[in-house]
Protein backbone atom coordinates (compact mmCIF):
# COMPACT_ATOMS: atom_id res chain seq x y z
CA UNK A 1 0.00 0.00 0.00
CA UNK A 2 1.17 3.90 -0.97
CA UNK A 3 2.49 5.12 2.51
CA UNK A 4 2.32 8.73 0.90
CA UNK A 5 -1.71 8.71 0.96
CA UNK A 6 -1.82 8.70 4.41
CA UNK A 7 1.27 11.31 5.18
CA UNK A 8 -0.05 14.21 6.69
CA UNK A 9 1.06 17.46 4.97
CA UNK A 10 3.09 20.09 6.93
CA UNK A 11 0.43 22.31 6.43
CA UNK A 12 -2.60 23.69 3.96
CA UNK A 13 -3.87 26.82 2.15
CA UNK A 14 -7.01 27.85 0.09
CA UNK A 15 -6.70 29.56 -3.34
CA UNK A 16 -9.32 31.32 -5.22
CA UNK A 17 -9.02 33.51 -8.49
CA UNK A 18 -11.70 36.34 -9.89
CA UNK A 19 -14.68 36.39 -7.99
CA UNK A 20 -15.72 39.58 -9.64
CA UNK A 21 -19.02 39.64 -7.74
CA UNK A 22 -21.52 42.44 -8.49
CA UNK A 23 -25.31 42.55 -7.83
CA UNK A 24 -26.31 42.25 -11.31
CA UNK A 25 -27.75 40.21 -13.92
CA UNK A 26 -25.54 37.36 -16.05
CA UNK A 27 -23.51 39.15 -18.74
CA UNK A 28 -20.73 37.75 -21.13
CA UNK A 29 -17.00 38.54 -21.32
CA UNK A 30 -15.59 41.69 -23.61
CA UNK A 31 -15.65 39.32 -26.37
CA UNK A 32 -19.06 37.65 -25.86
CA UNK A 33 -17.78 34.15 -26.03
CA UNK A 34 -18.20 33.64 -21.95
CA UNK A 35 -20.75 33.78 -19.32
CA UNK A 36 -20.16 35.67 -16.54
CA UNK A 37 -22.24 34.75 -13.47
CA UNK A 38 -21.80 38.15 -11.57
CA UNK A 39 -24.65 37.40 -8.60
CA UNK A 40 -23.85 33.89 -8.04
CA UNK A 41 -20.25 34.12 -7.90
CA UNK A 42 -20.67 35.04 -4.31
CA UNK A 43 -22.66 31.37 -3.38
CA UNK A 44 -19.30 30.28 -4.95
CA UNK A 45 -16.89 31.86 -2.87
CA UNK A 46 -18.92 31.27 0.60
CA UNK A 47 -19.02 27.47 -1.19
CA UNK A 48 -15.27 27.47 -1.35
CA UNK A 49 -14.69 29.07 2.50
CA UNK A 50 -17.06 25.95 4.07
CA UNK A 51 -15.06 23.62 2.29
CA UNK A 52 -11.79 25.06 3.74
CA UNK A 53 -13.48 25.49 6.95
CA UNK A 54 -14.51 21.85 6.62
CA UNK A 55 -11.52 20.40 5.58
CA UNK A 56 -9.69 17.71 7.29
CA UNK A 57 -6.46 19.68 7.16
CA UNK A 58 -7.68 23.42 7.65
CA UNK A 59 -6.34 26.37 5.62
CA UNK A 60 -3.44 27.85 7.50
CA UNK A 61 -4.18 30.65 4.88
CA UNK A 62 -5.85 32.14 1.54
CA UNK A 63 -4.70 33.38 -1.34
CA UNK A 64 -7.19 35.28 -2.93
CA UNK A 65 -5.50 35.81 -6.12
CA UNK A 66 -7.58 39.03 -7.42
CA UNK A 67 -10.75 40.79 -9.24
CA UNK A 68 -12.41 40.08 -5.89
CA UNK A 69 -15.43 42.56 -7.20
CA UNK A 70 -16.12 43.22 -10.89
CA UNK A 71 -15.65 46.63 -12.41
CA UNK A 72 -19.26 46.71 -13.21
CA UNK A 73 -19.92 47.92 -9.62
CA UNK A 74 -18.41 51.31 -10.17
CA UNK A 75 -20.86 52.38 -12.82
CA UNK A 76 -23.65 51.33 -9.97
CA UNK A 77 -22.04 53.11 -6.99
CA UNK A 78 -22.00 50.12 -5.76
CA UNK A 79 -18.10 49.38 -5.03
CA UNK A 80 -18.08 49.58 -1.16
CA UNK A 81 -21.35 47.86 -1.29
CA UNK A 82 -19.83 44.74 -3.01
CA UNK A 83 -16.85 45.01 -1.70
CA UNK A 84 -18.41 44.28 1.98
CA UNK A 85 -20.40 41.62 0.54
CA UNK A 86 -17.22 39.97 -0.68
CA UNK A 87 -14.99 39.95 2.36
CA UNK A 88 -18.23 39.77 4.86
CA UNK A 89 -17.30 35.77 4.02
CA UNK A 90 -13.58 35.98 5.06
CA UNK A 91 -14.39 38.20 8.21
CA UNK A 92 -15.51 35.19 10.03
CA UNK A 93 -12.96 32.73 8.06
CA UNK A 94 -10.33 31.39 11.04
CA UNK A 95 -7.38 31.95 9.08
CA UNK A 96 -5.67 35.13 7.38
CA UNK A 97 -6.39 35.87 3.79
CA UNK A 98 -3.83 37.75 1.57
CA UNK A 99 -5.36 39.68 -0.93
CA UNK A 100 -3.88 39.86 -4.51
CA UNK A 101 -4.61 42.78 -6.54
CA UNK A 102 -6.13 42.84 -10.01
CA UNK A 103 -7.02 45.33 -12.57
CA UNK A 104 -11.03 44.77 -11.70
CA UNK A 105 -9.70 45.95 -7.99
CA UNK A 106 -8.27 49.23 -10.16
CA UNK A 107 -11.49 49.50 -11.88
CA UNK A 108 -13.23 50.22 -8.25
CA UNK A 109 -10.75 52.01 -6.04
CA UNK A 110 -7.17 54.35 -6.57
CA UNK A 111 -4.05 53.47 -5.56
CA UNK A 112 -4.70 54.92 -2.54
CA UNK A 113 -7.46 53.92 -1.59
CA UNK A 114 -6.80 50.10 -2.07
CA UNK A 115 -3.86 50.61 0.09
CA UNK A 116 -6.11 52.14 2.96
CA UNK A 117 -9.22 49.35 2.78
CA UNK A 118 -9.19 45.97 3.54
CA UNK A 119 -7.63 44.71 0.47
CA UNK A 120 -4.64 45.12 2.08
CA UNK A 121 -3.34 42.43 3.98
CA UNK A 122 0.06 43.50 4.19
CA UNK A 123 -0.44 43.28 8.34
CA UNK A 124 0.06 39.66 7.62
CA UNK A 125 3.53 40.32 6.19
CA UNK A 126 6.59 38.86 7.75
CA UNK A 127 7.74 41.28 10.75
CA UNK A 128 11.59 41.16 10.01
CA UNK A 129 13.23 43.64 7.90
CA UNK A 130 12.77 43.89 4.39
CA UNK A 131 9.29 41.95 3.89
CA UNK A 132 8.03 44.94 1.63
CA UNK A 133 9.71 46.92 -0.59
CA UNK A 134 10.68 50.00 0.63
CA UNK A 135 8.69 52.39 -1.41
CA UNK A 136 5.06 52.13 0.32
CA UNK A 137 2.81 52.51 -2.69
CA UNK A 138 4.14 49.05 -4.51
CA UNK A 139 1.89 46.78 -2.61
CA UNK A 140 3.86 43.67 -2.66
CA UNK A 141 5.21 41.53 0.50
CA UNK A 142 6.89 38.41 1.75
CA UNK A 143 5.61 36.28 4.25
CA UNK A 144 6.92 33.15 6.19
CA UNK A 145 4.07 30.56 7.53
CA UNK A 146 6.01 27.86 8.03
CA UNK A 147 9.86 28.02 8.44
CA UNK A 148 11.65 27.02 5.56
CA UNK A 149 7.84 27.86 3.18
CA UNK A 150 7.94 31.98 2.25
CA UNK A 151 5.70 32.92 0.03
CA UNK A 152 5.93 36.49 -2.17
CA UNK A 153 2.36 38.72 -3.19
CA UNK A 154 3.23 40.38 -6.18
CA UNK A 155 2.20 43.54 -7.53
CA UNK A 156 1.26 43.19 -11.26
CA UNK A 157 -0.39 46.71 -11.48
CA UNK A 158 2.50 48.51 -10.37
CA UNK A 159 3.91 49.60 -13.39
CA UNK A 160 0.11 49.53 -15.07
CA UNK A 161 -2.50 52.71 -16.25
CA UNK A 162 -4.60 51.64 -13.83
CA UNK A 163 -4.45 53.13 -9.86
CA UNK A 164 -2.33 55.68 -11.05
CA UNK A 165 -3.10 59.52 -11.07
CA UNK A 166 -2.91 60.48 -14.57
CA UNK A 167 -0.10 63.28 -13.56
CA UNK A 168 2.09 61.29 -12.03
CA UNK A 169 5.57 60.40 -13.31
CA UNK A 170 4.23 56.50 -13.16
CA UNK A 171 1.29 56.87 -14.89
CA UNK A 172 3.70 58.80 -17.93
CA UNK A 173 5.95 56.24 -17.54
CA UNK A 174 3.33 53.48 -18.04
CA UNK A 175 1.74 55.39 -20.90
CA UNK A 176 4.90 55.34 -22.35
CA UNK A 177 5.72 51.81 -22.65
CA UNK A 178 2.03 50.69 -23.77
CA UNK A 179 2.40 53.04 -26.66
CA UNK A 180 5.30 52.06 -27.63
CA UNK A 181 3.45 48.47 -28.44
CA UNK A 182 0.13 49.02 -29.05
CA UNK A 183 -1.21 51.38 -31.35
CA UNK A 184 -5.01 51.46 -30.86
CA UNK A 185 -7.24 53.65 -30.18
CA UNK A 186 -8.82 51.92 -27.77
CA UNK A 187 -6.05 50.43 -25.11
CA UNK A 188 -8.05 47.78 -24.18
CA UNK A 189 -7.81 46.04 -27.69
CA UNK A 190 -4.43 44.55 -28.14
CA UNK A 191 -2.11 44.55 -30.73
CA UNK A 192 -1.61 42.25 -33.48
CA UNK A 193 1.88 41.01 -31.99
CA UNK A 194 2.84 41.31 -27.92
CA UNK A 195 -0.67 40.77 -27.58
CA UNK A 196 -0.20 41.52 -23.22
CA UNK A 197 0.49 45.21 -24.05
CA UNK A 198 -3.19 46.15 -23.08
CA UNK A 199 -5.01 48.46 -20.06
CA UNK A 200 -5.98 45.69 -18.37
CA UNK A 201 -2.57 44.26 -17.84
CA UNK A 202 0.48 45.96 -15.95
CA UNK A 203 4.10 45.30 -15.03
CA UNK A 204 6.23 45.14 -12.18
CA UNK A 205 8.86 47.82 -11.42
CA UNK A 206 12.59 48.25 -11.42
CA UNK A 207 12.22 48.58 -7.48
CA UNK A 208 10.14 45.86 -7.47
CA UNK A 209 12.15 42.91 -9.28
CA UNK A 210 15.35 44.93 -7.09
CA UNK A 211 13.31 43.48 -3.53
CA UNK A 212 11.88 40.32 -5.05
CA UNK A 213 15.39 39.49 -6.00
CA UNK A 214 16.99 40.40 -2.82
CA UNK A 215 14.10 37.94 -1.09
CA UNK A 216 14.96 34.98 -3.05
CA UNK A 217 18.52 35.59 -2.98
CA UNK A 218 18.03 35.38 1.19
CA UNK A 219 15.54 32.53 0.51
CA UNK A 220 18.13 30.63 -1.52
CA UNK A 221 20.72 30.84 1.05
CA UNK A 222 18.24 29.73 3.96
CA UNK A 223 17.22 26.78 1.34
CA UNK A 224 13.45 28.12 1.78
CA UNK A 225 10.57 27.28 -0.86
CA UNK A 226 8.91 29.86 -2.35
CA UNK A 227 5.80 30.36 -3.86
CA UNK A 228 4.77 33.91 -5.77
CA UNK A 229 1.85 34.89 -6.71
CA UNK A 230 0.39 37.37 -8.50
CA UNK A 231 -2.82 38.48 -10.55
CA UNK A 232 -0.92 38.18 -14.00
CA UNK A 233 0.45 35.47 -15.05
CA UNK A 234 3.71 35.20 -16.10
CA UNK A 235 4.75 31.79 -18.24
CA UNK A 236 3.87 32.50 -21.88
CA UNK A 237 3.04 28.79 -21.55
CA UNK A 238 0.69 28.80 -18.96
CA UNK A 239 -1.98 31.04 -20.50
CA UNK A 240 -3.67 33.26 -23.40
CA UNK A 241 -0.53 35.60 -24.49
CA UNK A 242 -2.99 38.50 -23.85
CA UNK A 243 -3.27 38.04 -20.26
CA UNK A 244 0.43 37.81 -19.92
CA UNK A 245 1.63 40.43 -17.24
CA UNK A 246 3.80 43.74 -19.36
CA UNK A 247 6.86 42.54 -18.46
CA UNK A 248 6.93 38.96 -17.84
CA UNK A 249 10.58 38.20 -19.49
CA UNK A 250 11.94 40.09 -16.85
CA UNK A 251 10.06 38.69 -14.10
CA UNK A 252 10.86 34.96 -15.17
CA UNK A 253 14.33 36.20 -15.62
CA UNK A 254 14.78 37.34 -12.04
CA UNK A 255 12.79 34.03 -11.07
CA UNK A 256 15.07 31.70 -13.18
CA UNK A 257 18.08 33.08 -11.40
CA UNK A 258 16.80 31.52 -8.07
CA UNK A 259 17.11 28.11 -6.71
CA UNK A 260 13.77 28.82 -4.39
CA UNK A 261 11.20 29.48 -6.48
CA UNK A 262 8.90 26.57 -6.89
CA UNK A 263 5.77 27.80 -8.11
CA UNK A 264 4.07 30.64 -9.24
CA UNK A 265 0.36 31.12 -9.10
CA UNK A 266 -2.06 33.83 -10.57
CA UNK A 267 -5.39 34.02 -11.80
CA UNK A 268 -6.77 36.57 -14.25
CA UNK A 269 -7.15 34.27 -17.65
CA UNK A 270 -10.49 32.32 -15.92
CA UNK A 271 -9.69 29.28 -17.68
CA UNK A 272 -7.26 27.32 -16.11
CA UNK A 273 -3.79 26.53 -17.10
CA UNK A 274 -0.47 24.95 -15.91
CA UNK A 275 2.94 24.38 -17.57
CA UNK A 276 6.25 23.57 -15.83
CA UNK A 277 8.96 25.64 -16.72
CA UNK A 278 11.85 22.74 -18.07
CA UNK A 279 15.18 25.30 -17.36
CA UNK A 280 13.85 26.44 -13.67
CA UNK A 281 11.57 23.38 -12.61
CA UNK A 282 8.89 26.21 -11.30
CA UNK A 283 5.19 25.16 -11.69
CA UNK A 284 3.20 27.86 -13.12
CA UNK A 285 -0.63 27.87 -12.17
CA UNK A 286 -3.39 29.73 -13.37
CA UNK A 287 -6.28 29.22 -11.83
CA UNK A 288 -9.91 29.10 -12.90
CA UNK A 289 -11.72 32.23 -12.30
CA UNK A 290 -15.29 31.72 -10.31
CA UNK A 291 -16.59 34.39 -12.42
CA UNK A 292 -17.30 32.11 -15.47
CA UNK A 293 -18.36 29.20 -13.66
CA UNK A 294 -21.71 27.65 -13.89
CA UNK A 295 -24.03 28.38 -10.58
CA UNK A 296 -23.48 24.36 -10.49
CA UNK A 297 -20.34 24.04 -10.19
CA UNK A 298 -17.07 25.61 -8.24
CA UNK A 299 -13.73 26.91 -8.61
CA UNK A 300 -11.17 26.63 -5.60
CA UNK A 301 -8.76 24.90 -4.75
CA UNK A 302 -6.96 23.75 -1.53
CA UNK A 303 -2.88 22.71 -1.75
CA UNK A 304 -1.52 20.43 0.72
CA UNK A 305 2.27 21.09 1.44
CA UNK A 306 4.93 18.19 1.82
CA UNK A 307 8.19 18.61 2.20
CA UNK A 308 9.23 17.17 -1.40
CA UNK A 309 5.84 18.66 -2.88
CA UNK A 310 3.01 20.32 -3.16
CA UNK A 311 -0.64 18.99 -4.33
CA UNK A 312 -3.64 20.70 -5.18
CA UNK A 313 -6.80 19.64 -4.66
CA UNK A 314 -9.38 21.49 -6.85
CA UNK A 315 -12.99 21.79 -6.65
CA UNK A 316 -15.67 21.96 -9.53
CA UNK A 317 -13.63 23.59 -13.21
CA UNK A 318 -9.96 23.35 -11.45
CA UNK A 319 -8.08 20.47 -11.69
CA UNK A 320 -6.33 18.40 -9.29
CA UNK A 321 -2.44 19.14 -9.86
CA UNK A 322 1.10 18.01 -8.06
CA UNK A 323 4.05 20.40 -7.83
CA UNK A 324 6.81 18.11 -7.15
CA UNK A 325 10.05 20.26 -5.85
CA UNK A 326 13.37 20.19 -8.08
ZN1 LIG B 1 -8.04 40.35 -13.96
Amino acid sequence: MDECRFQEPLFTFGVIADVQYADIDDGYNYTRTRKRYYRSSLQLLKNALDAWRGARVPPLFVLQLGDLIDGFNKAHGASERALDAALRGFDSFPAPVHHVWGNHEFYNFSRSALLRSRLNSRQHADSSPGSAPARPDIYAYRFTPVPGFTFVVLDAYDVSLLGREESSEEYRGAMELIRRYNQNQDLNCPPDVKQRFTMFNGGFSQEQLDWLDAVLTSADEKQERVTIVSHLPAHPDSTDAVCLAWNCEELLAVIGSHKSVVCYMAGHAHDGGYHRDEDTGVHHLTLDGVIETSPYSDAFGIVSVYADRMELKGSGRVMDQLFLFS
